[in-house]
């Protein structure tokens, strides 16, 4: 009994570790426009032609860095901040509202997949529903 606590303990504890190094060294999660850290329900991936990838925590500065290089875009990912999950810009629905998502840079555009979870933010925080702002020129 005393073993089989100890053996679930060193994994838990190994996996917890390889977690915290993988965040740290392959998600490098820091943004590409103000190098602060990325928070994962804020993420924004600019990927471009070339299929590198620019990280960004927040819609402000994703939206910086997207007017200067705009040539060079390939596609933009965006992050639903309530479950978490990566999907293409075209297809989010964007909510300019009271709420802040970023204390430095005070960026008040928030990013949902689905139309009710943006509607319920709005009528929340007194907000309004946004045209994507990563809309790539041909
Ligand atoms: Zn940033």
């Amino acid at each position: 009994m005393k073993n089989k606590l100890w053996v679930g303990l060193v994994i838990s504890i190994a996996v917890a570790f390889i977690g915290v190094t993988y965040q740290k060294f392959l998600k490098n999660p820091h943004c590409a426009f103000d190098g602060s850290a990325v928070p994962p329900i804020y993420e924004v991936d600019i990927v471009l032609k070339d299929h590198s990838v620019k990280r960004f925590c927040s819609i402000y500065c994703a939206v910086q860095w997207f007017k200067k290089n705009n040539q060079r875009i390939d596609h933009v990912l965006v992050t639903d901040e309530i479950r978490g999950t990566k999907l293409d810009s075209y297809i989010a629905y964007f909510v300019k509202s009271e709420l802040i998502t970023n204390e430095t840079n005070k960026n008040r555009i928030h990013v949902f997949q689905q139309r009710q979870d943006a509607l319920t933010h709005a009528e929340k925080f007194r907000g309004e529903i946004t045209d994507d702002p990563f809309t790539i020129d041909d």
